[in-house]
């Protein structure tokens, strides 16, 4: 049967990208203070925002990661640098604050105040458990006891030996209170024979509750992810003691060998795995069929990153929203509950919005993090202005670190399919995330949607015309910086 070219071409589906769709304000009873953004990014994470940053080298290391995880988010280092370097930003964010601090640094009791003063300022540290044989507790070391003290002298003679200690299954609480009780900064956690398990710090302590949204471990650690190809098992495994995820980094994951390999990984790999991109039912349907169960969450979009020039360049596209749609549907079809995620194109927290309420359970972003202080490179000033460097992973300068080839796999090899350039500066993590959540929770209001599920039920879009899409942002008016007429 001959192909019908016509009708094929006539019968396109439409892939709808964000600039088309408004949410129409719905009947509301919702205060967007009131509102609850809190999500499961997986069967395992659960964030109070719905926020992760991209794993992108202008994004993404550990200063993002601990900068966003303090905010409720979550950040995924980049792979565009050696396995070691990828373990060390992971250790970084898992080391920056924690409820109970394991490798705890100790000191023996015959060692010298001198060799006491040298680990304390090497390791940043103002406390030293001193132990003996079998790591038992028998003293604690603060800057107070060896301040003043000869320096030749031996830990014995300085040390508090009556240590305020607590059991290991001591609460965050419990902790704080013997801490004010004993009027201690320091509070070595101990087992039955004494043996030390771990420190709790007051520092830690008051840590955790100024970032009451920050996105944690069970240990009181903040929560990372890391990106990976599915065919580098290799940096999989160094990776999966110290992440909480691991995020596929492929352009087009629908692709049987990178399909293969996911398998493969996730057979040997035990941390959750978050597959992608994806962008059509079909996509969904055989991820579904080859790896099951083993997807954690699914990453969605093709094409609609703001340094993106697969489109331009391949014309293969699923831009976001039409992918998380697409993807939602057929999830939905199957009777399977996977989280997804929209990434890329993320403009503001409106569009964010959209992709929620069309069946994300949260929202990738390069751009918008790029312009923060957290993300890796420094300030570039431009005309009395400042910017941060911004660059796909599939541009040409990124592309030159060897890391990056695998992304942009066999058909595309050769081309640049990103750009690099720069935003401007946003200022912190910190102001940036509080406008965007902001922004989502005004959104929800006018929806009339208290939470993420509930404005995926009740939200309903409308479709803005290429005519009036300029209607719907400030026109008529001269804004500053923009005088030319
Ligand atoms: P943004 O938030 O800047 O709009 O999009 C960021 C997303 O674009 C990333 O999370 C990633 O999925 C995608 N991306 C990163 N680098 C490249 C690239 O060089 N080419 C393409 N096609 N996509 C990229």
């Amino acid at each position: 049967m001959p192909v019908d070219f016509y009708s094929k071409l006539v019968n396109a589906r439409g892939v709808y990208t964000f600039r088309d769709f408004v949410l129409i304000p719905g009947r509301s009873d919702i205060e967007p203070s009131n509102v609850d953004l809190s999500v499961n990014l997986t069967s395992k994470i659960k964030l109070k925002l719905p926020l992760v940053s991209s794993p992108m080298d202008t994004v993404t290391e550990a200063d993002m990661a601990i900068a966003l995880a303090r905010q409720g988010g979550i950040g995924i280092i980049h792979r565009n640098m050696s396995v070691e370097e990828q373990v060390e930003n992971a250790k970084k964010v898992k080391r920056a604050e924690s409820f109970i601090i394991r490798d705890v640094v100790t000191i023996r009791s015959y060692q010298s105040v001198s060799e006491a003063l040298d680990l304390m300022q090497k390791n940043s540290i103002s406390g030293l458990p001193v132990v003996e044989a079998g790591d038992r507790l028998v003293g604690i070391l603060t800057r107070r006891d060896v301040n003043f003290a000869d320096k030749k002298d031996d830990v014995k003679s300085v040390m508090t030996s009556d240590v305020t200690f607590a059991g290991p299954n001591v609460t965050i609480d419990e902790a704080k209170k013997i801490m004010h009780q004993h009027r201690v900064e320091k509070l070595p956690v101990v087992d039955a024979e004494k043996k030390l398990l771990g420190l709790i710090t007051i520092k830690d302590v008051y840590s955790r509750e100024r970032n009451s949204l920050a996105s944690r471990d069970s240990e009181g650690r903040l929560l990372v992810g890391a990106a990976v190809s599915p065919h580098d098992l290799e940096r999989a495994k160094a990776l999966e003691r110290y992440v909480d995820i691991l995020v596929s980094d492929v352009a087009h994951f629908h692709n049987v060998n990178i399909i293969e390999a996911a398998k493969k990984l996730t057979k040997q790999v035990s941390t959750e795995f978050i597959v992608g991109n994806i962008g059509t039912e079909e996509a969904t349907r055989d991820v579904v069929d080859a790896l099951g169960d083993k997807i954690a969450a699914i990453r969605a979009g093709v094409g609609s990153g703001s340094i993106c020039v697969t489109s331009e360049v391949t014309k293969a596209g699923a831009p976001t929203l039409f992918a998380v749609a697409q993807i939602g549907q057929t999830l939905h079809d199957l009777g399977l509950h996977i989280p997804i995620i929209a990434d890329g194109g993320i403009r503001a927290a409106g569009d964010a919005a959209l992709a929620l309420a069309a069946g994300a359970s949260a929202v990738m972003m390069g751009n918008v993090f790029a312009g923060c202080a957290e993300s890796p490179g420094g300030l570039i000033k431009i005309g009395g202005e400042y910017y941060k460097p911004y660059r796909g992973m599939g541009s040409i300068s990124s592309r030159q670190k060897r890391f990056a080839l695998d992304r942009y796999s066999q058909p595309s090899k050769g081309i640049a399919e990103g750009v690099e350039g720069v935003v401007p500066y946003r200022g912190e993590v910190q102001t940036v995330v509080e406008e965007f959540s902001a922004g989502l929770r005004a959104s929800f209001g006018y929806a009339g949607a208290i939470s993420i599920t509930d404005l995926q039920s009740k939200a309903n879009f409308g479709v803005v015309s290429a005519a009036g899409v300029d209607e719907l942002r400030p026109h008529n008016i001269i804004l500053p910086g923009e005088e030319k007429i």
